[in-house]
């Protein structure tokens, strides 16, 4: 166990690439660099909100001390630290964005653990870096306790996410206006620790294509491989790795629609090149069903990051990656090939999950019909999905008549259901437990992988939204549950949590809407 401020860091990134060492921190263009020195702006008065006890056990990192405070809040940097900021840039709500870049996050440097296992220590709103635009580098206590709350629970949740080992407030207001409104009010500032293998996004490659410096493309593709994919070996590499992100994507996707995940803004700058979920903004979880559901207000006139958008722009944002690394190949047929598998992926791997939740032995091609109608109905129904699925756990095969089936989903519903939709949701669950009765394994073993298949605590928006309210007075109580229960979301430890969204927080900004503002 070491602490942050005794440990002999590792720069492999910036050792091995051309970076602006100047340390200057006006925003501009950096051409010709893949990252710049950054050095984090002192806060007023950091002190630590939460810590991770688990991931400091992983990175065997010592609990903090007051000298590793003033780490956590940008105050200090020790001299094995090399801080930066990486230069990338995106396609964000579907168009060119050209050079975007931490504009808030500096990584500290990297942290081996004795396993040989190494991670990216980064501070999220530290101050600014050349990459800040016209924004102050600066995070609010709000949006950094939904990343360091949100990111922890997705870990507990089984999907690929990057995680957060502390979170700090820093003693300073910071000016932000939540609605976008032209109502600016000051926040209390808070830099998050998080941590990842890498935070590469699809962005760094799009950079480097852009900019059309293809040794430098050529060289981080194959730094990255060998780092982060070492099993990759052989010949045409690059088309290899490219198939695993592919594949890694619709997994993401995959797991994000398991769990009723909406991201908000999957911009090809917020796509991990390891498959995580990285960069928690404007996401929710979806309270009641609705495949057209995006928390995020600007993205409400296209909706292209609806919940059920999600997988066709992991596809999309795909195409750009590939785009980026096409100089890479002599001949782009493999790649096109490559990305075009990513729809029979993502099926079969859904089709995989869809079978859990609904706790079938397995996927069989008269399924996609059940499946489909499952959905639909709870769109009719805009049923609580969480709560429903529950529900499907516990439904018995004796319950069959439409009184009965009605009854029993009734704590799932939001509004109660018409005639109609009463009668789909009645043929849907007569057709799924005809289905269930010819599983060729036990009906207990059909209970156990739904159990595991469906969380049963979920990180809703008004749960996080009034953990906030608490903290800005003052007060931990809520919060300090939340970080308990998110580590259990398949156990019914937390049953208190386990219910529909109140209605006091159905229009209530910050928690059924968010904007970027963070
Ligand atoms: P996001 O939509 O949060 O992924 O951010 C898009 C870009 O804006 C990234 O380059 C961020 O680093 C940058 N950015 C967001 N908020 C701020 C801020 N408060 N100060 C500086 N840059 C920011
Ligand atoms: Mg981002």
């Amino acid at each position: 166990m070491k602490n942050l401020s005794s440990k002999t860091f590792k720069n492999e990134f910036v050792n091995t690439f051309d970076g602006d060492e100047t340390g200057n921190l006006q925003p501009r263009q950096t051409p010709g660099v893949l990252y710049s020195k950054a050095i984090p702006t002192p806060v007023k008065n950091p002190e630590l909100l939460a810590w991770s006890d688990e991931l400091a056990a992983e990175l065997h990192v010592e609990k903090p001390n007051r000298e590793d405070i003033l780490i956590l809040g940008g105050n200090l940097v020790t001299p094995s630290m090399y801080p930066y900021a990486a230069c990338y840039a995106g396609h964000q709500f579907g168009n060119w964005a050209g050079q975007l870049g931490d504009g808030r996050a500096i990584t500290l440097g990297e942290w081996n653990t004795p396993d040989h296992a190494a991670y990216e220590l980064q501070l999220k709103g530290a101050g600014p870096t050349p990459y800040s635009r016209r924004g102050d580098g600066r995070a609010v206590l709000r949006s950094s306790v939904r990343e360091y709350l949100m990111s922890e629970s997705m870990f507990y949740l089984g999907v690929p996410t990057t995680r957060a080992l502390a979170l700090v407030s820093t003693g300073d207001q910071v000016m932000r206006d939540l609605l976008y409104d032209g109502n600016s009010a000051y926040e209390k500032g808070a830099v998050v620790m998080r941590t990842a293998p890498s935070f590469l996004r699809f962005g760094n490659f799009e950079m480097l294509a852009a900019r059309q410096e293809l040794p430098q493309l050529e060289k981080l593709t194959s730094w990255t491989i060998a780092k982060f994919f070492p099993h990759i070996k052989g010949e045409n590499k690059v088309i290899q790795w490219f198939e695993e992100i592919v594949e890694r994507t619709a997994t993401l996707m995959v797991e994000w629609i398991r769990v009723g995940f909406v991201h908000g803004v999957m911009n090809t700058d917020n796509m991990s090149i390891l498959g995580l979920t990285i960069d928690y903004g404007p996401f929710s979880f979806l309270d009641q069903y609705d495949p057209e559901f995006t928390p995020n207000t600007t993205d409400l006139p296209g909706r292209r990051y609806a919940y059920g958008r999600q997988p066709s722009i992991g596809y999309w944002n795909l195409g750009c990656l590939a785009s980026a690394i096409a100089p890479l190949f002599q001949d782009t047929e493999s790649l096109s090939a490559a990305l075009e598998k990513y729809k029979t992926i993502y099926f079969g791997k859904y089709h995989m999950m869809m079978a859990g939740k609904l706790g079938l032995d397995e996927f069989r091609a008269s399924d996609q019909e059940l499946i489909e109608a499952v959905e639909k109905t709870l769109t009719l129904l805009k049923a609580d999905m969480t709560i429903f699925y529950q529900l499907l756990i516990t439904l018995s095969p004796e319950t069959t008549t439409e009184e009965a089936v009605a009854a029993h989903f009734s704590p799932s519903y939001y509004e109660l259901p018409n005639k109609v939709n009463i009668e789909t949701l009645h043929q849907t669950i007569n057709n799924y437990q005809l289905r269930i009765s010819r599983n060729q394994t036990s009906s207990k073993a059909s209970k156990e992988i739904m159990k595991i298949s469906n969380p049963r605590f979920i990180l809703r928006n008004y749960l996080l939204h009034q953990a906030i309210q608490e903290l800005e007075k003052g007060q931990q109580t809520l919060f300090l549950k939340l970080q308990e229960a998110i580590k259990n979301p398949y156990s019914a430890a937390h049953d208190e949590f386990f219910k529909l969204r109140p209605e006091w927080a159905n229009d209530q900004p910050g928690s059924s809407t968010l904007s970027c503002s963070s």
